[in-house]
């Protein structure tokens, strides 16, 4: 991509509206506009980004076996009365009436609406387990939306719903998202910890959140010192093995959000309790028959009697966690990607748009590493070298690769790491070899 056309409208000055710093940057580096309070559009490089975390929990999901499908955003009010919760969810749910006065909604989650697609076309217990996923925009009407796409009113989910035949089969389910949820959060760069968490509206027993420690959380979390410097996948099994060992292992470590610690019964002296503040990226719940019993989601059994499903489903913030990479990685001249959500893999900076040599060699390695299926961002602009650099370093883009006419006189360029800062001056050949 050539800066020269791109549409990424970054600003100079520091937004004031933005309270936190994944806001400040997100805006600054052109990513979002907010069209109403917590309603957001994203811009071509917030919509790059965007679309790699969508990817890498998508490969996880899928992984793990669980099935993409796609659900709409609208829902009808029906379903939410058989199963009690259209009454119950209250003002965070967004009611609209259609044309013919029918009550409907704009999802806030799709417990209902999987089930009853569920129950519309699976009769036996052959067919189980089952685990439907989708990756849609939600509607809440969060009483105060605010951070940024940290808590929007619409924002996208990945939500998956796990049908078993039994207690024992749906745990085996839930420990899979368990451990995908873990490799979805290490592959994009976060350290996530799962801490045990109180069910909410909706409902259950056996809960985690998935929570990235950081000063401007929302959530107050609890956790036992260990988690600081643990690596919680080294050993860990593969999905088809028997998850249940590493599930008591790691869940051994203490963790979990303020409602569910207890400080009068804490099992982890003060000396080792680490008290902090969290986001909350990812959530997952075992239910049972929360919803199967009333929605009447029963199959068949081994011997013809009906047993209602048990349930689980399981949440992650994909628009969420793009605020949570930044807050977790950045520093005071912008946004830090990590390797495997950065919206483009290299940077290419022409020192001297307009410079003959310079042009040609930029131009030459433009093709070639963009030929070699690196994205990258070409600054081609005709503007001085310190916006370049200032642009470069806020929206991120991981290697940085710098061409001047000083330096190709010397037959060099110069590449740069963003996060460390790093620099090193190398003949053009040798610096592509670094790249590709
Ligand atoms: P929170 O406690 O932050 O309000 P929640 O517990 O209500 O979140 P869940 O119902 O567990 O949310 O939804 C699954 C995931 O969706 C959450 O873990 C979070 O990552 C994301 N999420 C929830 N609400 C929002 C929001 N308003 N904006 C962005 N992401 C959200
Ligand atoms: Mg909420
Ligand atoms: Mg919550
Ligand atoms: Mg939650």
């Amino acid at each position: 991509m050539r800066l020269s056309s791109f549409f990424m409208p970054t600003l100079k000055e520091t937004p004031t509206e933005a309270q936190i710093v994944s806001h400040r940057l997100m805006l600054r580096a052109g990513m979002i506009r907010q069209t109403s309070a917590g309603i957001y559009a994203w811009l071509p490089l917030g919509y790059r980004v965007l679309r790699k975390i969508e990817q890498i929990v998508r490969e996880e999901q899928d992984a793990a076996g669980a099935q993409e499908l796609l659900m709409p955003t609208i829902q009808s009010a029906d379903l939410w009365r058989e199963s009690g919760r259209y009454d119950d969810y209250g003002k965070e749910m967004l009611r609209i009436t259609d044309r013919h006065d029918r009550e409907m909604l704009f999802g806030p989650t799709n417990e209902e609406m999987i089930t009853d697609i569920f129950r519309s076309f699976v009769k036996s217990y052959r067919q189980l387990p089952l685990n439907l996923y989708h990756i849609q925009w939600k509607f809440r009407d969060e009483i105060r939306p605010r951070f940024g796409v940290m808590r929007g009113r619409e924002f996208l989910m990945k939500d998956a719903y796990s049908f078993d035949i039994d207690a024992d089969s749906a745990r085996r389910s839930y420990q899979k998202m368990f451990l995908a949820y873990l490799r979805t959060f290490a592959r994009i760069g976060l350290k996530a910890i799962p801490m045990r968490a109180d069910t909410g509206p909706i409902g259950g027993d056996l809960s985690h959140e998935f929570i990235i420690l950081a000063e401007t959380g929302e959530s107050g979390v609890f956790c036992h010192k260990d988690w600081m410097d643990l690596d919680v996948l080294k050993d860990a099994p593969g999905m088809e093995d028997d998850l249940q060992p590493f599930f008591d292992r790691v869940t051994a470590i203490y963790a979990a959000t303020d409602e569910k610690h207890d400080p009068a019964n804490s099992p982890v002296p003060d000396a080792d309790l680490v008290s902090a503040r969290g986001i909350e990226v990812g959530h997952i719940f075992n239910f049972g028959t929360k919803y199967s019993k009333p929605m009447n989601a029963v199959v068949a059994g081994p011997n013809g009697e009906a047993i209602p499903v048990e349930m689980g489903s399981y949440g992650i913030g994909v628009s969420r966690l793009m605020g949570a990479i930044i807050e977790a990685s950045h520093d005071d001249n912008g946004i830090i990607w990590p390797d495997a959500v950065a919206p483009f893999n290299v940077g290419l900076i022409n020192l001297k748009s307009g410079d003959a040599e310079t042009d040609r060699v930029c131009a030459e390695l433009y093709a070639k590493l963009e030929s070699a299926g690196l994205e990258v961002a070409y600054d081609d602009r005709d503007e001085r070298p310190g916006a370049k650099f200032a642009d470069m370093d806020l929206i991120g883009v991981p290697w940085q690769l710098v061409v001047g006419p000083r330096g190709l006189k010397n037959g060099v360029v110069e590449l740069k790491r963003r996060a460390t800062g790093e620099k090193e001056e190398l003949p053009v050949e040798a610096a592509l070899a670094k790249l590709l």
